[in-house]
């Protein structure tokens, strides 16, 4: 590939993580984010202007320093911030770390779709927030169709995918809600995990410290028997 000519606004990067995709994976969080989920963890990568510019080729150099590391399932995987508001910038990467054989995993919220981007995607890692509209449109700030729509195009293409859910105290810990969310796996026979995240309110010093309201700040974190209890229904 020629000189990278698209530079990306990068928040920040985690060398080897394992809690974002399979394996050991080199993390890029992209700064920027059209949502404003209540529930947000890092109101940080909101802003667009922000960040640190990265070339493709930059950061796939970077990569390549742990490829040693990822083994057989891991690779590089690409969060936000909202990934797909910078989709030129992450089809060069993806492109370019498949050229050194390296496995792509993307982090979104499928509130936006780029075919460009999902054919260089070797897994998804989809965020299925809420699993009626009314949550969607009042914790999140757009339409339950879109995610799912996302969904539907990652069934046709048959890419492997995550789906992910915050689980939040009173608002979406119910056993029907997580029932939802398995009939909504089984319909999408590329869906082969569902993994339920702990609502955590570390991030209420960031909120503070950008003047910001933590919207659901006010509520509790859930119990490892709850969350437990939630896994098994699955
Ligand atoms: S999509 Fe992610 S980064 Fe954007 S507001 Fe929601 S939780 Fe925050």
């Amino acid at each position: 590939m020629t000189t990278s000519s698209v530079y990306g606004r990068v928040h920040s990067l985690q060398s080897m993580g394992t809690l974002d995709g399979p394996g050991v994976r080199f993390v890029v969080f992209l700064q920027g984010c059209p949502l404003r989920c209540h529930c947000c963890h890092n109101p940080d990568t909101w802003a667009i202007d922000g960040g640190t510019p990265y070339t493709a080729e930059e950061l796939t150099k970077r990569a390549l320093r742990f490829r040693e590391y990822f083994g057989d399932e891991g690779g590089v995987t690409v969060s936000g911030g909202e990934p797909l508001l910078q989709p030129a910038f992450v089809r060069e990467f993806f492109t370019r770390c498949h050229e050194h054989g390296l496995n792509t995993c993307l982090d979104t919220s499928g509130c936006l779709l780029n075919d460009d981007v999902l054919d260089v995607t070797d897994r998804m890692l989809l965020d299925i927030k809420y699993t009626n509209d009314a949550d969607y449109r009042a914790y999140v700030g757009c339409e339950m169709n879109k995610p799912l729509a996302f969904l539907e195009r990652l069934t046709e293409k048959g890419i492997p995918t995550t789906l992910r859910q915050v689980i939040i105290p009173t608002v979406n810990d119910t056993d029907d809600n997580v029932l939802v969310l398995k009939r909504i796996a089984e319909a999408h026979p590329n869906v082969d995990k569902i993994e339920l995240l702990p609502f955590r309110k570390l991030c209420q010093v960031k909120y503070d410290n950008m003047g910001l309201t933590f919207p659901f700040g006010r509520l509790p974190e859930p119990t490892k028997e709850h969350m437990a209890h939630l896994q098994s229904l699955l």
